[in-house]
């Protein structure tokens, strides 16, 4: 399942297509956390603003560090620490009460 609120994503400026499904990722070369879009093969690596995005297919360094030797892992879960992506997760877990 999703990691990431479609909806609240592509109103927020994602390119995705209807078939579009995105996912929390994070990257193996600088820990970043991007956000993929596994059906168009995009990758948002600005959490500020979703128009900075990249084809995965011609991208050969990472976005943040520079590093020509990078790759990232999917989460299948949302990350346990803050990312800055915390305002389009979607969340269908219970609300947990800050205290
Ligand atoms: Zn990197």
């Amino acid at each position: 399942m999703s990691t990431i609120d479609k909806n609240i994503f592509e109103k927020s400026g994602a390119r995705g297509c209807s078939n579009s499904d995105y996912n929390i990722v994070k990257t193996t070369c600088c820990n970043t956390y991007f956000v993929e879009d596994a059906e168009l093969n995009d990758i948002y690596f600005n959490p500020a603003t979703l128009k900075k995005v990249i084809d995965i297919t011609y991208a050969n360094s990472c976005p943040v560090c520079g590093s020509h030797v990078w790759d990232y892992s999917q989460l299948v879960e949302l990350p346990k620490e803050r990312t800055d992506w915390q305002w389009v997760y979607y969340l269908d877990q219970e609300i947990v009460e800050s205290s």
